[in-house]
């Protein structure tokens, strides 16, 4: 049968070895590694997408003939282009540089890749009709679906934004459309569901997820590999670009203004930026003016903790994708005493879970209760100034912006007082720093605070009853 696909492309070598100079030849012709041969299609493999590009526009000529001598008129080539892990960089380690194209050059000629063809292969538009296929492995996982995301007042707007975006990438006002909230609360999860929803509904289109510290890495390393200018090509060939957690930019400047030449790039070529950060735009600090006002373009929609119901909900889901049979009893037990965030909400049903399986118990109540009491102590540390606030809104049922404006309600007031009381026993914060952070007062005024909380639950029952509540709900 026929040559294998080492010894075809050594032939062609040989050729293009005497026909392209020496320096030109370990610049771009070493590095290649051929694939395979399959009816009459020669795979090889590129470094870079970069290097696919300066391929067919300088040497294809050269290429072609020598595949024709070898393969016959039939001859195709094919490229592939390994992205290994979202990086734009081989498998194989290389350095080459890239000479070839100046600024002014890549200016006139824009660098990017014709978009026709199912899935992710792209046609190659040059005359020899190979099929360049890129891989970029969008990073979704499958499981983070807006089916499984279930809906709840804490997330109906960035739900339903994002549902948009993931029907019209690109095509709503939403663009970029940052989601923020606190850790645990599904931004990953939605932001994801957005990714899943384009590759179902518009499958062409390239969609990618990466996490603001995998970005900083792959910039970092592409700096000092000297090809950085393959990771900003790789990331502007993007149609619907997913940076997870942005506020792990603060401080990283260089990557910053990476990031926002291709946010620049990506916008105005009408495609899809999605990002998200544990706090809105506003608050994000560390962060480039010019990037925080570009954040602020589109849509910011944040995540709440969940209520009651929603948290019920969200367990009930869980039970029933995994197949799981639980008393009702028992999953109102775990929505009443996790009540933070989602993921301390799927984590006791884990516990539970495992705890069941290993000790072949059934799931009880006290199973349910003996776990959580243990969750509990794991987790009294943790007690933040922002959590408290939370819980305290949540038990009177007052949004949790409100106590952080100069409203004087009588409730808001109260909310607020005993938010800062909570602070001071449970934290090892400052008076000063209460102050800040509830509502931007000063110290007075939470030792004020602190004192009008100890006289009414001195004199008021209603009042020491529900301190009493609240404090169970913080320290679980
Ligand atoms: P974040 O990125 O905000 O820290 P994640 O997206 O990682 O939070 O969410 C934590 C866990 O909670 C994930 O397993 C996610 O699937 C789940 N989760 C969060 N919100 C919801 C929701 N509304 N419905 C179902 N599961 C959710
Ligand atoms: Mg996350």
């Amino acid at each position: 049968m026929g040559k294998d696909h080492q010894k075809i492309w050594n032939s062609c070598l040989e050729v293009i070895k005497d026909n392209v100079p020496s320096i030109s030849y370990r610049t771009w012709f070493e590095p290649i590694i051929p694939v395979k041969l399959e009816n009459n299609v020669l795979t090889i493999q590129v470094p870079s997408p970069f290097f696919y590009e300066y391929l067919e526009e300088q040497y294809l000529d050269i290429l072609k003939k020598t595949l024709r001598k070898e393969i016959g008129t039939e001859a195709k080539l094919e490229y592939s282009v390994v992205i290994e892990n979202n990086s734009f960089s081989q498998t194989k380690p290389y350095t080459v540089k890239f000479p070839a194209r100046t600024k002014s050059q890549l200016k006139n000629k824009p660098v990017s890749f014709p978009m026709e063809s199912e899935g992710t292969s792209i046609k190659n538009p040059f005359i020899i009709p190979g099929i360049k296929k890129l891989h970029v492995d969008p990073h979704l996982n499958p499981d983070y679906t807006f089916t499984n995301f279930v809906e709840g007042d804490c997330n109906r707007l960035a739900r339903s934004a994002g549902y948009a975006v993931g029907t019209n990438p690109g095509g709503t006002a939403f663009n970029p459309f940052l989601i923020y909230g606190d850790s645990g609360l599904g931004k990953t999860h939605l932001a994801q569901a957005i990714g899943i929803q384009v590759k179902e509904t518009r499958p062409e289109k390239t969609v990618l997820y990466v996490t603001a510290n995998k970005f900083q890495t792959q910039f970092v390393e592409s700096v000092r590999n000297n090809n950085k200018n393959d990771f900003l090509h790789f990331y502007q060939m993007i149609d619907v670009l997913i940076i997870d957690d942005v506020h792990e930019f603060a401080g990283k400047e260089k990557t910053q203004d990476t990031f926002f030449h291709i946010f620049n790039h990506l916008h105005q070529t009408g495609k899809q930026l999605i990002l998200t950060s544990d706090k809105a735009p506003v608050e994000l600090q560390g962060l480039e003016q010019r990037l925080l006002s570009r954040f602020k373009w589109g849509l910011s929609a944040d995540l709440q903790s969940p209520d009651y119901e929603t948290r019920a909900s969200i367990l009930r889901q869980k039970i029933y994708n995994d197949g799981i049979e639980m008393d009702d009893h028992v999953l109102e037990y775990i929505a009443t005493h996790i009540s933070t965030n989602v993921r301390e909400l799927e984590g006791a049903l884990i516990s539970l879970l495992a705890q069941s399986t290993l000790n072949r118990k059934e799931i009880t109540i006290d199973l349910a209760r003996e776990m959580i009491d243990k969750l509990v102590k794991n987790s009294y540390h943790e007690i933040s100034i922002d959590y408290i606030q939370k819980v305290v809104c949540d038990y009177y049922n007052i949004p949790l912006d409100l106590i952080q404006t100069k409203t004087r309600k009588r409730e808001i007031v109260q909310a607020r007082q005993i938010a800062m009381f909570f602070s001071k026993s449970l934290t090892k914060s400052s008076l000063a720093t209460i102050g800040s952070k509830i509502g931007g007062k000063d110290h007075a005024t939470v030792l004020h605070a602190c004192k009008t909380v100890n006289n009414l639950i001195d004199t008021d029952k209603r009042f020491r009853l529900q301190i009493g509540d609240l404090e169970k709900k913080l320290k679980i």
